[in-house]
């Protein structure tokens, strides 16, 4: 969602006239866009505040501004604790940063602009690249609905609100026509999108944007778990381009946490989503969400995430600890877990995953797997593209080749070898 933001907040500022340059000493105005979905990613944008405050004293003519959902989350107190920064304002100001910007540079006024759009009056920022990469994030809705107990997001970005179909499938073919050859169709839940003019909602729009020409593949995130419907799944099967990956948070293996932290579903319903989406669609890549450490889990809980882990054998996750967010309804549950049981937690689940993540890896060692190539990888002489599950592989182009001839093309090498986190492939 970041990512989708800070791309329109280059646009936008580009059609204003502004230039991007990543060396700090030569611009005239430092923009950090920010998050604020756990405690360690709004305390690493205050340091960076803090440094690129020191840098004004030398050069006062700069303009500081803070973007995205800390800035959302804490309007002008941002300006109180931080008097080095010179403007604020939320996701939903982006279309107005250059007016903000020009205004705050004209009159050295310091500005905080933080009110939401409401929801009947939301209007999407419209993409415009003129260049792109082989894959796009595409947003599909904003805002969240849930109340999940933890979480910043409703707070932060509002209620949830769908783009109409329409100018969803306008911006893919923007990016398509730009060179991208992938979306990935982004929302805080998306299989709730409900186009204005969506007929049949998420799945509706998945046949749709599959149908774009010269698009390969489309990707979608994030599924709720209790609104991924037997719909989804069988577009998934359906339609070739919709990728057989899915990305199913659980957050957490007991039942009693998870009511806690209000989600909607039980680990047997969670379970039998699982199962359903493995029948229709055999081979699907699956990856989730596990938050270790919510307030109230016991030892006994915190087992039960480790056997879901086990039992779904998911091909990658993200976890993280449970950190205290302002404004949640989790705060009234205090933060009884210890700070060193969250990490040993911590590091139990990633331990445990490391291997499973190894094991689903090396099962697809001796097969051929088709690779959208996405450029040249971090080593030289190679190629890197994703396979249908989203994994992450690595390829020497066939001899007379260029690495650049192969961008955006699909290209089918044998996997010879699993890394920690991607493959190693080799074409014919
Ligand atoms: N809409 C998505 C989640 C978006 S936030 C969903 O419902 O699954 C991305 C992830 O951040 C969450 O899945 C959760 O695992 C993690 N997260 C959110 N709030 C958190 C908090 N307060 N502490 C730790 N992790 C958190
Ligand atoms: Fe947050 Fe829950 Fe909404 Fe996801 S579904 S964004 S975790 S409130």
């Amino acid at each position: 969602m970041n990512d989708y933001d800070a791309d329109r907040i280059r646009e936008v500022l580009g059609r204003r006239g502004y230039e991007p340059t990543s060396d700090a000493l030569e611009a005239d105005v430092i923009l950090l866009n920010t998050c604020s979905i756990r405690r360690k990613a709004e305390e690493r944008v205050l340091a960076a505040a803090s440094r690129y405050g020191a840098l004004k004293r030398r050069r006062p003519e700069v303009v500081l501004a803070v973007a995205g959902c800390v800035a959302q989350q804490e309007g002008e107190r941002l300006l109180d604790r931080l008097p080095a920064v010179d403007l604020v304002f939320g996701p939903d100001a982006i279309a107005r940063a250059g007016e903000l910007l020009d205004d705050v540079r004209g009159s050295r006024r310091r500005l905080a602009a933080t009110e939401f759009a409401p929801p009947d009056e939301y209007t999407f920022l419209t993409a415009e690249p003129s260049e792109v990469g082989v894959t796009a994030l595409v947003t599909i809705q904003k805002g969240c609905d849930n109340g999940c107990a933890y979480c910043v997001v409703p707070g932060v970005r509002g209620a949830e609100v769908s783009r109409p179909l329409g100018k969803v499938v306008a911006e893919v073919a923007r990016f398509v026509h730009a060179g991208a050859r992938e979306v990935t169709l982004i929302g805080q839940n998306v299989n709730s999108y409900r186009g204005a003019d969506a007929a049949g909602g998420f799945a509706h729009l998945l046949r749709v944007v599959a149908a774009v020409p010269d698009l390969l593949r489309v990707r979608f995130t994030t599924s709720h778990p209790r609104d991924f419907t037997r719909e989804v799944a069988e577009v998934m099967r359906d339609v070739p381009q919709v990728m057989p990956w899915l990305h199913l948070p659980v957050q957490a293996g007991s039942t009693r946490v998870l009511a806690a932290m209000r989600r909607g579903y039980t680990r047997e319903e969670y379970l039998a989503k699982v199962e359903l989406v493995r029948t229709l669609v055999p081979g699907v890549s699956l990856t989730t969400d596990v938050i270790v450490g919510f307030p109230g889990e016991s030892a006994e809980d915190f087992r039960e995430t480790l056997s879901l882990l086990d039992a779904v054998q998911f091909d990658s996750i993200y976890s993280f600890a449970y950190s205290l967010r302002p404004g949640t309804p989790a705060l009234a549950l205090g933060d009884d877990v210890a700070p060193e049981v969250k990490r040993a937690r911590l590091h139990e689940v990633q331990a445990l995953q490391a291997t499973i993540t190894t094991r689903a890896l090396e099962r697809l060692v001796g097969r051929s797997v088709e690779v959208l190539v996405e450029g040249e990888s971090r080593r030289g002489g190679q190629v890197c593209g994703r396979t249908p599950g989203n994994h992450v592989v690595n390829f020497a182009p066939p001899a007379g080749t260029a690495a650049e001839a192969l961008r955006g093309r699909l290209v089918t090498p044998r996997i010879t070898c699993a890394r920690t986190h991607t493959l190693l492939g080799q074409v014919p």
